[in-house]
């Protein structure tokens, strides 16, 4: 059975995933509904109806960031889901609280309030759903002021608006329940097999027994889905000379901090990061494009050159990796240790061409290498 403090760790990430991207969205919503309320509120009650909007998406954002943080140090261990559910409430009220503005508004903007409400509704539902609490409270915020509003102040409007809003809350809560439950199967059968005997004791990563169990079940799940999957091997410039200076000891508490930096910068519950053996370390990003792999790849290169362990035997001065990528679209007649080897391939030129740099797999150059 999947530990739960692990299965938390990753709903959460799952959560909370593109903080930054969703708040960006939580803004252009604002505009949008700014634009239908900035002709026909007071201008007081539309800047207090603004700073509410603003506020409950700057709550949700910010509670993301700090919980993805805690789970970057390790520190979400068991956690209540309270400031979960607080933080979705307020995001849904920033939004819920549109209809108390109703007296003010025609008809028309009503219902494109009211149609914006659905939109924010369903937007949110892939994300938030992965803790059904969590979309729970964000429904209720959305929703309950809006047949609140329609029941008791405006009941022409409300006789014909309430049971479609009431049919699609119940619908929405009812697909963030499927999706919840599809998301919670994903998890369980890709990291389900989770026990000690699995985990690398010094870097706490997924060993290599279960990345070849991982890789293949994504390999399998790639081919089904017909989606795109890069795998990365990641390999510690100058080790041995590292090991040579500092001692095996001081080697041990790099490999572990090396680790976290990686495993930290990973986003998607079903990402994989593992300790391929010794200092080499390999990812899976299961549908996810080269350009989106190449990305996160920089990042965490320059998250472990960013922990400036120093390392004078280095060329570089500090500790770095070489990164050897590929994506591919899984085909039947292909193999998934296909992957290890030409992602190898990508490695050996990063590490051939200077290190510290990510290099993807490139047929032409990487098949005519006599390596
Ligand atoms: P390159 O930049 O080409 O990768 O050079 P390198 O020195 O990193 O590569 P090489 O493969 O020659 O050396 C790898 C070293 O990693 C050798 C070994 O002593 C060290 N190493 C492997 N596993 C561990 C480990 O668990 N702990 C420590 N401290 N060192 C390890
Ligand atoms: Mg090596
Ligand atoms: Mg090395």
């Amino acid at each position: 059975m999947m530990d739960p403090v692990q299965l938390f760790t990753q709903l959460h990430r799952h959560l909370y995933r593109r903080t930054t991207t969703v708040f960006v969205i939580h803004c252009l919503y604002t505009v949008l509904l700014a634009a239908y309320l900035w002709l026909e509120t007071p201008r007081s009650i539309f800047l207090t109806w603004f700073i509410i909007a603003m506020f409950g998406g700057i709550w949700h954002w910010f509670a993301g960031r700090l919980t993805l943080r805690y789970i970057g140090k390790d520190t979400l261990k068991g956690g209540s889901l309270t400031s979960d559910i607080i933080a979705a409430g307020a995001a849904g009220l920033g939004f819920g609280f549109t209809p108390l503005l109703f007296p003010y508004l025609s008809l028309t903007t009503k219902l494109a309030v009211i149609l914006m409400l659905g939109v924010i509704a369903a937007e949110a539902l892939p994300r938030l759903s992965a803790l059904l609490p969590v979309y729970a409270a964000f429904l209720l915020g959305l929703l309950v002021p809006l047949v609140s509003v329609l029941a008791l102040a405006d009941q022409e409007l409300g006789r014909n608006a309430i049971p479609p809003i009431l049919l699609m809350g119940i619908s929405l809560f009812y697909s963030a329940h499927l999706l919840h439950k599809d998301l919670l199967e994903s998890l369980l059968s890709r990291f389900g097999l989770e026990n000690a005997a699995e985990e690398d004791e010094l870097t706490h990563l997924a060993n290599r027994r279960r990345f070849d169990i991982g890789l293949e079940q994504e390999w399998f799940h790639a081919r089904r889905s017909e989606q795109p999957i890069s795998l990365i091997m990641v390999d510690v410039d100058f080790f041995k000379k590292f090991n040579d200076r500092y001692g095996h000891q001081e080697g041990d508490r790099c490999l572990a901090q090396v680790a976290r930096a990686l495993s930290r910068s990973v986003r998607r519950a079903t990402d994989l990061v593992a300790r391929y053996g010794g200092e080499e370390f390999v990812i899976v990003l299961s549908h996810t494009t080269r350009d989106d792999a190449y990305a996160l790849c920089e990042l965490m290169r320059g998250a472990v050159e960013k922990l400036g362990i120093p390392h004078l035997d280095s060329t570089l001065g500090r500790v770095t990796i070489s990164m050897g990528g590929v994506t591919l679209y899984a085909r039947e007649n292909l193999k998934a240790v296909e992957l290890v080897r030409t992602a190898d391939k990508a490695l050996y030129r990063a590490k051939a061409t200077g290190r510290n740099k990510v290099v993807w797999y490139d047929p032409v150059l990487d098949e005519n290498e006599k390596a």
